[in-house]
């Protein structure tokens, strides 16, 4: 419907431990053949927020949901040939960054978050304090606690976080670029993009309505319908 009424359209998805990444390719598929302009997609990784969340409100065992490091690269070993199969908004270097292939620091504070308390420090999964302004978040901000430098989290908090809102701006601003990495990322950005899966229609979708309770109670969605 929104394609239909000429917004330009992107998905967001987040990819967990009990994600079957098969079933996400068959997504990726669908949401192809239906004229969905692009896709991020990010690893889902045990955040303060999240697992406190969980342990306290909803009784659930963080470990059985979210992602190390070591799932993280495995569950995106595939992402190099989906980069030339659909659409992704990204680029390729945090890409091969997900799939073990090199390696990134983080820079959260190139994308920050703001919300009603202020700028938020140290990032969006994160909260060690809030700031009026962001030039008080940049300058009183101990940077060089955070992330993970040669495989040592500077802080246990961040042991697994590879998250696309960390380590993207440090690709995209070249901040450990490698030769190539420019041309590559241009091509990939401004290049030809994938054409339509032609796949979609073999994908069983369900297409009513969500229970609203997502993946934390193991609920299943009702028996699918074959989209049409
Ligand atoms: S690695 Fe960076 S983005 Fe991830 S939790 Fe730590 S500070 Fe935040």
């Amino acid at each position: 419907m929104a394609k239909v009424l000429g917004y330009q359209v992107a998905t967001n998805t987040t990819i967990y431990k009990e994600t079957d990444m098969q079933e996400i390719e068959r997504m990726f598929d669908y949401l192809s053949d239906l004229g969905v302009d692009g896709h991020t997609i990010t690893p889902g990784y045990d955040y303060d927020a999240a697992k406190r969340d969980m342990t306290k409100r909803l009784n659930l065992r963080p470990e059985d949901f979210f992602l190390t490091r070591a799932m993280t690269v495995q569950k995106f070993q595939k992402i190099e040939n989906w980069m030339n199969q659909y659409t992704f908004f990204g680029t390729p270097v945090y890409f091969e960054f997900l799939a073990g292939k090199r390696d990134l620091t983080c820079s959260a504070w190139a994308i920050p978050t703001r919300n009603i308390r202020g700028w938020k420090a140290p990032c969006y999964l994160m909260t060690d304090g809030h700031f009026s302004t962001y030039a008080e978040l940049l300058e009183q901000t101990d940077w060089d606690r955070y992330g993970v430098v040669n495989s040592v989290a500077r802080d246990s908090r961040c042991e697994n976080c590879m998250v696309h809102c960390g380590y993207e701006p440090t690709a995209t601003l070249g901040l450990q670029a490698q030769r190539g990495d420019t041309w590559k990322t241009i091509k990939f950005n401004f290049g030809a993009k994938p054409r339509a899966a032609g796949r979609g229609s073999e994908v069983l979708a369900y297409n009513g309505v969500s229970s609203g309770n997502g993946h934390l109670t193991g609920k299943r969605a009702e028996p699918a319908v074959k989209a049409s």
